[in-house]
């Protein structure tokens, strides 16, 4: 799996969407990449957030955000 593929299936993940196989792909994939793993912990905290003011879908400018500039990083390996 590469940071593209995890992109891709990221909303999925979140909604606990993914088929056991793809899952324990993903969890590989976070354990080695270090970029990924913290896009996962900020989207987490603020899903939370979002959560606690009773708006469960994270906003689009949001997830854009964090994804250009987890590419950004991702690129330069
Ligand atoms: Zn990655």
């Amino acid at each position: 799996m590469t940071c593209t593929d995890f992109l891709s299936k990221m909303t999925d993940y979140f909604d606990g969407e993914v088929e056991p196989e793809l899952l324990t792909e993903i969890q590989s994939h976070l354990a080695e990449c270090d970029h990924c793993e913290i896009l996962v912990d900020t989207t987490r905290q603020t899903i939370r957030v979002y959560r606690d003011h009773q708006v469960f879908e994270l906003p689009n400018e949001v997830r854009e955000r964090t994804v250009a500039r987890i590419m950004a990083a991702c690129v330069k390996h």
